[in-house]
């Protein structure tokens, strides 16, 4: 298994839309040992293809409650309720910002024997899924800001890369670990 490289915003790929699996191979097993060994040494929750650099439609989840979720070709075939909290996203380091979800949905997948599967989802891991099932159709979190507060989460992002032009970066596990904090990056 390896800890990929994160693309981060301004990488086009980003907000590119995803392409639908068509089968499940060993290739695509391979990439999802990867993606969760990326996105637990970045301490994230959830981690979707594009943020590796990849365009197949597919995503993982680790909520921390015991279950490693594989979701390929996910739908969200049903979305109720509403909740408010603090987002971020290992693409956007260190930029957070209050987003509204969904408060339960009920996603359609495949998993990673290429067997579809229904999942329930409410607060976190519902927010989890509607946040990763927006990077496979090219959409981040700072898009749901106001206009103000997504030109301040830009403006400090912008600050933070201080002219650095690449578009990804190298998991450093312990250097993100001191300052992750109660905030999920997703
Ligand atoms: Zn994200």
């Amino acid at each position: 298994m390896s800890v990929l490289d994160i693309y981060v915003l301004g990488a086009p790929i980003l907000r590119q839309e995803t392409r639908p699996v068509e089968v499940v191979t060993d290739e695509i097993r391979r990439l999802i040992d990867d993606m969760f060994a990326t996105m637990y040494a970045a301490k994230g929750i959830g981690l979707a293809a594009p943020q590796v650099g990849r365009s197949e439609r597919l995503t993982v989840i680790d909520v921390g409650d015991d279950r490693q979720l594989v979701l390929i070709n996910p739908e969200i075939v049903l979305a109720e309720g509403k909740q408010r909290a603090e987002e971020g996203c290992l693409s956007i380091p260190d930029i957070y910002g209050e987003v509204e979800r969904a408060a339960r949905v009920v996603v359609r997948a495949l998993d990673r024997d290429g067997k579809p599967f229904e999942l329930e989802g409410t607060e976190l891991l519902a927010r989890c899924i509607q946040h990763e099932v927006d990077h496979l159709h090219g959409r981040l979190f700072i898009d749901y800001l106001s206009v103000v507060k997504r030109r301040a989460a830009l403006a400090k992002w912008e600050k933070l890369r201080k002219g650095e032009k690449s578009h990804t970066r190298k998991v450093v596990p312990a250097e993100v670990a001191e300052h992750h904090h109660r905030d999920e990056e997703l």
